[in-house]
């Protein structure tokens, strides 16, 4: 387990918050929902900040407060139920977490977020701490639009500086003379534009970060992305050590440059040659840590838990590799209705499947994903995707990864 030693000062600051206390999570979806699981395990009592009754996370919660999350009658009922506050999404208003800050725990910070949830800021930061990442220039009026051509030549991607995710807010622009129109496409919002990088493969570090500035982090991850949205995941990824200790070394940087409390995730571009670049911070549990419900000794949600909490953080070791394959509301569509749960779990019983609980399985939502271990982490990918292509039975499911030994 890769760990840097807490500050033993700060040690006396701890302020254990013990079950049965009560926690709440703001935002509604899945990674909610597992964090209401992990909290409920160790016997917490979990409630949420939900838009609506009907979504993952308020599914399972002890208890509801509904209204969104920068709204203040909705916040001051929130804050009357939790004694501790998380968030399982990045762009949670800063002024209503300071508000909630003033009131009760809430971890991560506000200032956490606020990096996060801007791509200039976040670009900013990383340029600041000299943390590696894709050549970028600021893009808020034209002139500057010019500068990102010049400076950073052909493709590049335009991303809006706010609330993108799962490749929305983006633009591929592949000629100078597609530029200005390519802008106009995103509302000429601010923008970050990103030099192409020509990445040999994706990898995540997921850490946990205490409020004593104890750090820990997962084994790396390695992901493939389709149509931008997190396809499959493999831990540990097939990476020399010495890629692995620099991405775990960066993201703890990274972790503890903002001075995050809480579960925090660092996307990485590798390049053919070794380079590792940080494409994205989550300040939050990450898709491609979902694994660690069943392949590490203590998951993600249970750490963001413990820091919550300001619990000892729990070991990150892998009982095993493992592979976790989405589940998308493409199945759906593929499979004529519901897909085949009983062939995917009959085929392989090592199959672990989660279900978020929502009801439309729109193209490209995230429905639930399968978690296969096994002593080999390619293995334990084939025997995923083999289990997610017997839930359509004879439809083929997109490409499959094949990782080059
Ligand atoms: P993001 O929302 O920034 O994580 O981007 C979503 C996906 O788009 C990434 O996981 C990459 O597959 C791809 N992508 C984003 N930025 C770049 C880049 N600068 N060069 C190449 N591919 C990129």
């Amino acid at each position: 387990m890769m760990s840097q030693h807490p500050d033993r000062a700060a040690l006396k600051e701890r302020d254990a918050l013990f079950p049965p206390a009560t926690l709440g999570v703001i935002g509604s979806g899945q990674l909610g929902r597992m964090f209401i699981h992990a909290a409920q395990r160790m016997g917490y009592r979990a409630g949420v900040l939900s838009a609506t009754e009907e979504t993952p996370a308020a599914q399972v919660a002890h208890w509801m407060v509904i209204g969104p999350p920068d709204h203040l009658p909705a916040l001051r009922a929130f804050a009357e139920r939790a004694e501790a506050v998380t968030v399982e999404f990045e762009n949670v208003s800063a002024p209503a977490l300071r508000w909630l800050a003033r009131r009760r725990r809430v971890r991560p910070g506000w200032r956490t977020l606020w990096i996060s949830q801007n791509r200039l800021r976040e670009k900013r930061f990383l340029a600041r701490h000299n943390v590696p990442h894709a050549p970028w220039h600021s893009v808020r009026n034209e002139a500057e639009l010019d500068d990102a051509v010049r400076g950073l030549g052909m493709p590049l991607i335009l991303k809006t500086a706010a609330s993108g995710y799962d490749g929305k807010g983006q633009i591929l622009v592949e000629t100078a003379d597609q530029a200005s129109g390519a802008w106009a496409s995103l509302g000429r919002s601010p923008c970050v534009a990103e030099g192409w990088v020509d990445f040999a493969a994706e990898l995540s570090v997921v850490v946990a970060r205490g409020v004593d500035g104890g750090a820990v982090c997962y084994p790396v991850a390695l992901n493939r992305h389709e149509r931008h949205i997190l396809d499959t995941t493999l831990m540990p990824a097939p990476v020399g050590p010495i890629v692995a200790r620099e991405a775990r070394g960066l993201a703890l940087t990274v972790a503890q440059a903002l001075e995050t409390v809480g579960v925090l995730t660092v996307e990485f571009f590798l390049t053919a040659d070794g380079q590792l670049m940080v494409n994205e911070i989550a300040p939050r549990p990450h898709n491609s840590g979902h694994l660690t419900i069943e392949a590490a000794i203590a998951s993600q949600f249970e750490q963001q838990v413990r820091a919550l909490c300001g619990l000892a953080l729990g070991p990150t070791d892998l009982v095993m590799p493992a592979a976790m394959v989405n589940l998308l509301g493409d199945l759906w569509a593929l499979a004529g209705g519901e897909p085949r749960w009983d062939d995917a779990l009959a085929v392989d019983p090592g199959v672990m499947l989660h279900l978020y609980g929502k009801r439309t399985p729109a193209t490209g939502r995230k429905m639930g994903h399968l978690t296969v271990l096994d002593p080999d982490p390619e293995a334990a990918l084939y025997r995923a995707l083999a289990a997610r292509q017997a839930l359509v039975a004879g439809h083929r499911i997109s490409q499959f990864l094949v990782i080059s030994s």
